[in-house]
């Protein structure tokens, strides 16, 4: 059945509204709604892609990464886009990904996935050159990202040089960079105490430290990276695993820093036990997760499964409930 007219502008109205949100909160790192209010205007747009596909443009807020890069940052071209992670909002869609993932393998033993979670801060590219940094760049819209080299350089526990002398001639190391939250709570004190606009949460502050035009202040601030994959390699001279979780432990051995919750699941419910471990230890954590990620662990199944749009077909975010509602603190101005 064609689409009414009706739906044509629905549609129409959530595009754009998205794509004032995506401005807000990537561009201005200043989000205008909750998250939840967010993920619910992009299911209502996918359902009415879904159900009328010729509605669906290249230009659709559901097949883009992120928003362009700020214009006062030097852009970076990335050679292997950064993408994004399609979500599993209930234990059905994870499960339904789950089964799409076997059917497509044709044999019944069940699939080893890299268990993360799923950190909440902004991802960025660590490139190495003959194991010494040369450059930091944030996501952007997924093909060009801003160059935050000298921000970059400033967070402590991302090493200048890499260990030993083992490793790719270039190397790219993908991550997110968070704000851990006594760091946050901190820093909002420290804020308020100097008559400054405080800020709306760890996620929101940990993207506004990072792109400062004045490292010295991305250097105060108190960030941490954490690995979660690799981007370009060239000129292997070590071989890397065959597993996503074997090249984690090799960049772990490089120097680089790995999230402590790490795990590997065979199968479906050994992912479900995962979800509901790290759902328990969230609130003892020092840093905000809002969900998990599952990975295909085999490199080779990744590269056959390979990519749709925005996001790989091989690795799903299943995110916690929402916890609604952004954080506003009474009669507190925000800043980014
Ligand atoms: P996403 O949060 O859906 O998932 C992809 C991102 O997850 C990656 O780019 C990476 O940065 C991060 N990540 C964290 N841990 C990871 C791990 N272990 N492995 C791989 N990636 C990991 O990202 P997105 O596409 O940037 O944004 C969509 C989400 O952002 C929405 O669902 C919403 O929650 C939020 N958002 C909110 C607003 C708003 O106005 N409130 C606007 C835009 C986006």
């Amino acid at each position: 059945m064609a689409a009414s007219q009706e739906i044509i502008e629905q549609l129409a109205l959530i595009k754009t509204t998205i794509a004032e949100y995506n401005y807000q909160y990537y561009v201005l790192d200043n989000p205008s709604v909750p998250d939840a209010e967010y993920d619910r205007q992009m299911q209502a747009l996918q359902a009415i892609e879904q159900q009328y596909p010729e509605l669906l443009s290249d230009d659709s807020p559901s097949q883009k990464v992120g928003d362009m890069p700020l214009p006062e940052f030097e852009q970076v071209e990335h050679e292997v886009p950064m993408l994004s992670l399609d979500n599993a909002f209930d234990r059905e869609s994870f499960l339904a990904f789950e089964k799409r993932m076997q059917d497509r393998i044709k044999n019944d033993s069940e699939i080893s996935y890299s268990c993360e979670p799923k950190l909440d801060g902004l991802a960025v590219s660590l490139l190495y050159e003959k194991g010494k940094l040369v450059r930091g760049a944030t996501r952007g819209d997924g093909r060009t990202g801003e160059n935050i080299t000298a921000n970059v350089r400033t967070i402590k526990n991302i090493p200048l040089l890499l260990r030993g002398d083992d490793y790719p001639e270039r190397l790219e190391v993908r991550g997110e960079v968070i704000m851990t939250r006594d760091g946050f709570i901190k820093l909002n004190k420290t804020q308020l105490e100097q008559d400054k606009k405080a800020f709306a949460n760890p996620r929101n502050a940990a993207a506004g430290s990072l792109r400062q035009l004045d490292s010295r202040i991305t250097a105060k601030r108190p960030l941490l990276f954490f690995s979660y994959s690799l981007g370009l390699v060239e000129n292997e001279q070590y071989p890397l695993a065959d597993s996503h979780s074997g090249r984690l432990k090799q960049l772990s051995e490089w120097g680089l820093p790995l999230s402590k919750e790490l795990d590997v699941a065979n199968g479906a419910e050994a992912c479900l036990d995962y979800y509901q471990h790290i759902g328990e230890i969230r609130d003892s954590l020092n840093y905000d997760i809002d969900g998990v990620v599952f990975k295909a662990d085999n490199i080779e199944l990744q590269q056959q499964l390979g990519f749709v749009a925005r996001a790989p077909r091989w690795a799903i975010a299943h995110k916690f409930p929402a916890q609604e509602e952004m954080t506003i603190v009474q009669d507190v101005e925000f800043q980014v």
